[in-house]
C-alpha cells in the first residue's frame, strides 16, 4: 500500500497566517485545521520552547520600561549595565553590575516561585504522557516544566526537558562548580548584591588553614543559568541528547515562544528540521513574531501567529481525540466492533479507533485503544485496506443544521438522558462515554431528527 498523501505537505517557503483569522478566513481556518491534523497525527515530536510559553505564566516581562530590571535598576544609581546585557556575562566585569545581576536574579525568580504552568507545559506533559515526546529543548531558566513533573536534566532517556541556558533554581559554584538550592542567607546577600560564597570550598579551605597549610581560594555561587558569551557546562551532555533525538527519526518539530535569535537554538532547530523534513514531517512555528524569511526558508514550513496557549486551546477543539488520556479509556473490542458495525449503517466510512461526539455541543467523546482495531477480523481488513491509520475522519452524520430550538432540546434532553448530564460548553474537559452508551445516542439522536452529531475517527 502506497503510503497516503499528507493532508498538509511541507513547504518551500514558510507560510504564515494568523491564528485569529482562522475563524473568518475560510483558508487559513484550513491551514490551521491541517497543522493541528498533522500534530495530532505526529508520533515523534521535538519541542523547542522559548520566553513566550511562559508569558502567561505570571512572569513580569522584565527587560520592558517598568520591566523588573528597570525597578532593580533604580536602586543603583551607578549602575551602567543596559538591560540587553543582563544576560550576558560582560556584566560580571564591572562590580556595579553585578550586584544588579544578584538583586534581579533574587526577584525573578521569587517571581517565578509565585507563578503557574501555562497550557503549553501541560501539553508537552501530555505528548510526554502518550509517548509521542522526544524531548523539549527549552532557553526558559524558570524550570515550570517541573510543576508538571516533567523530568528536567541533560542525562539522556531520563530528561524529558533540556535547559539550554541552565536552571534559576540552583546555585553553581564558580570554582569547585559545586551545585546547590538556594539558602535563605544566600538569598539574603543575593538580593543585597553580594555573592555569597560556596561552602564546599570554605570548609575544605578551614581544613587546609587547622593544618596549618596555604588557604587556598574559595569559589563564589551564582544562579546556575549559562549566560551570553559562556558555554554551557553541559554541552556535551546536551550534544548527546541531540544526537540521539536525531536518530529517533523525530516526524514533527514544534517551535513555540522564541524569537529564533540565539546561536545555539538557531543551530538546534536547522538541524531538527531537516532530519524532520527527511522523514516527510513538518516544522510549526508558534509564535506573535515570524523570523526572517531568507533565513527559515525551507526550514519552517508554517508559522502561526499567536499566542502559544492560544494556540494549544485552538488545537484541544480542532483535535479532542489528542487530548484524552488512555486512563480513560473504558471501551473493550468486542463493543467496540459491535458499535461499529451499528454506526455502519449510519455512513459507511466511520472506521475504528476514537470517537468523539462533538459538533456545537461538542460534549462527550470516546476512545477505543489500538488493539480495539483486532476485534473483528473482518473489520482489520477492511482497515487495511482502505483506511490509513494515521488519518483522520470527520464524517457528519447529518451535515444539516441543528435549526430549531425544539430540535436542539430534544437533542440535549437525548444527551442528558444517556449520560445523567447536559452538554458541556465547546472547550470543556469531555465527558467519556462508553460505546454502549455512543450507541444508544446515537439512535437517540437520530430519532431526535438532530444534525450536529459529529463522529471523528482518530488514528494511534
Ligand atoms: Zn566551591
Amino acid at each position: 500500500m502506497a503510503p497516503a498523501m499528507p493532508l498538509l505537505p511541507q513547504q518551500p517557503a514558510t507560510v504564515s497566517v494568523r491564528l485569529a483569522d482562522a475563524a473568518s478566513t475560510a483558508d487559513v481556518g484550513r491551514l490551521v485545521g491541517g497543522v493541528a491534523s498533522r500534530v495530532s497525527k505526529a508520533r515523534r515530536i521535538l519541542f523547542v520552547t522559548g520566553a513566550g510559553i511562559s508569558c502567561n505564566a505570571g512572569i513580569p516581562d522584565f527587560r520592558s520600561e517598568n520591566g523588573l530590571y528597570n525597578l532593580v535598576k533604580k536602586e543603583y544609581p551607578n549602575a551602567v549595565v543596559k538591560g540587553k546585557d543582563l544576560f550576558d556575562s560582560i556584566l560580571f566585569s564591572d562590580p556595579v553590575s553585578t550586584a544588579v545581576f544578584c538583586t534581579f536574579m533574587v526577584r525573578l525568580r521569587s517571581c517565578i516561585l509565585g507563578a503557574r504552568s501555562t497550557s503549553v507545559h501541560k501539553f508537552i506533559k501530555l505528548l510526554h504522557d502518550k509517548k509521542k515526546l522526544l524531548r523539549c529543548y527549552t532557553q526558559n531558566i524558570d524550570g515550570l516544566e517541573s510543576r508538571e513533573d516533567l523530568q528536567i536534566g541533560v542525562e539522556g532517556k531520563q530528561s524529558t526537558v533540556v535547559q539550554l541556558h541552565g536552571n534559576i533554581h540552583r546555585l553553581k559554584c564558580t570554582l569547585c562548580c559545586g551545585e546547590f538550592d538556594w539558602s535563605e542567607e544566600d538569598c539574603d546577600l543575593l538580593e543585597d548584591g553580594y555573592i555569597p560564597e560556596c561552602q564546599n570550598c570554605t570548609e575544605k579551605a578551614e581544613e587546609r588553614t587547622s593544618l596549618g597549610k596555604r588557604c587556598p581560594r574559595v569559589g563564589l555561587l551564582r544562579p546556575n543559568i549559562v549566560l551570553y558569551g559562556e558555554e554551557h557546562p553541559d554541552g556535551e551532555n546536551i550534544g548527546r541528547c541531540i544526537d540521539a533525538d536525531m536518530k529517533s527519526r523525530p516526524d514533527l518539530l514544534i517551535i513555540a515562544g522564541t524569537s529564533l535569535k540565539v546561536i545555539g537554538i538557531k543551530r538546534l532547530v536547522r538541524n531538527a528540521a531537516k532530519v524532520v523534513h527527511e522523514r516527510g514531517g513538518i516544522v510549526v512555528y508558534i509564535n506573535r513574531t515570524l523570523p526572517a524569511a531568507s533565513s527559515w526558508k525551507g526550514l519552517i514550513d508554517y508559522h502561526i501567529d499567536s499566542d502559544c496557549d492560544e494556540w494549544v486551546e485552538d488545537l484541544r477543539r480542532r483535535q479532542p481525540g489528542l487530548f484524552l488520556k488512555q486512563t480513560e479509556i473504558p471501551i473493550t473490542p468486542s463493543k467496540t466492533g459491535k458499535v461499529i458495525e451499528n454506526l455502519k449503517g449510519v455512513k459507511s466510512k466511520v472506521e475504528i479507533n476514537s470517537i468523539a461526539l462533538s459538533g456545537a455541543l461538542d460534549m462527550c467523546q470516546v476512545v477505543a485503544p489500538s488493539s480495539a482495531i483486532e476485534c473483528s477480523s473482518k473489520l482489520k481488513r477492511k482497515y487495511k485496506a482502505d483506511a490509513d491509520p494515521l488519518h483522520d475522519i470527520t464524517n457528519m452524520l447529518e451535515p444539516s443544521s441543528m435549526t430549531t430550538p425544539e430540535k436542539k432540546l430534544k437533542f440535549k434532553k437525548a444527551v442528558k438522558s444517556v449520560f445523567g448530564l447536559p452538554p458541556k460548553k465547546a472547550n470543556a474537559k469531555p465527558k467519556i462515554a462508553t460505546l454502549e452508551k455512543l450507541a444508544i445516542l446515537k439512535d437517540r439522536a437520530e430519532s431526535a431528527d438532530t444534525s450536529l452529531l459529529t463522529i471523528s475517527v482518530y488514528g494511534r
